[in-house]
């Protein structure tokens, strides 16, 4: 069995390799103007690698490895629950990203988009705009508005982006996602205003998608997904899926 080091260095090296290919994937997908923008975002990836074959969890420190210093770790450790870093993630207050280190395509591209549109506008009070999901500390907590529409249109963009990556000539197995189960009450949405939507999530600028939606469709729309998602997820985590979606 393949060592934490050995998983490590195989994901890390892969990733190197591949990550010419991922950022034309992105290129292609936003457009050429967003090139250099892409680029610095591919080129400061700060990523703490879990080791997801590993079900119990009892010596967490030994399921975790970065090429972060071990002090940058333990800060991130003491800042956040450890549950963060057992699951793909984008840690956007700290700009981590917590990726399998199984290499798991699907998930790698779902967390750098979310990377790619993610726009910290400020600090205090903390405002992040991540894609079409607004973040506000709010009472030592943080609220946040869109959040499962915005997992749905990341998930959108990241299968056309594993697209872009398979047409430059590389294999890729996708691998299914809770996000799909909210594509039914996207799709249109998401093939009406994907430019806008692309646009958004690389410049952060939320007024001017809300704008070509319409403030009042916009509004209305939001509140609706966030009702049918709250009963699907209330659904699902009760085992009740099949009824659920014909709810929805
Ligand atoms: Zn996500």
């Amino acid at each position: 069995m393949a060592t934490l080091q050995g998983k490590f260095i195989h994901a890390n090296e892969t990733l190197n390799n591949e990550l010419n290919y991922i950022m034309q994937a992105y290129i292609n997908f936003y457009g050429e103007d967003y090139k250099d923008y892409i680029s610095s975002i591919l080129k400061n990836l700060k990523i703490i690698w879990y080791d997801d074959t590993v079900q119990n969890k009892e010596n967490f420190r030994d399921t975790i490895i970065s090429s972060l210093s071990e002090n940058t770790i333990n800060e991130c450790l003491k800042k956040y629950n450890q549950k963060c870093f057992s699951q793909s993630a984008y840690i956007d207050e700290i700009d981590v990203l917590v990726l399998p280190l199984s290499y798991d395509r699907t998930h790698i591209i779902h967390e750098i988009n979310h990377k790619i549109s993610c726009h910290i506008t400020s600090l205090k009070p903390l405002q992040i705009i991540s894609g079409v999901c607004v973040n506000i500390e709010k009472d030592g907590g943080i609220v946040s508005e869109n959040s499962d529409l915005n997992e749905a249109i990341n998930q959108k963009m990241t299968l056309e982006i594993l697209d872009e990556l398979k047409k430059l000539g590389l294999k890729i197995k996708y691998t299914p996602s809770w996000q799909e189960e909210i594509f039914p009450l996207i799709n249109l949405f998401y093939e009406l205003f994907k430019d806008s939507l692309k646009k958004v999530y690389i410049t952060g600028d939320i007024d001017s998608l809300i704008k070509d939606v319409g403030i009042e469709n916009y509004h209305k729309y939001s509140q609706m997904m966030f009702l049918k998602c709250f009963k699907l997820r209330r659904m699902i985590e009760r085992g009740k899926k099949q009824f659920c979606l014909m709810m929805i």
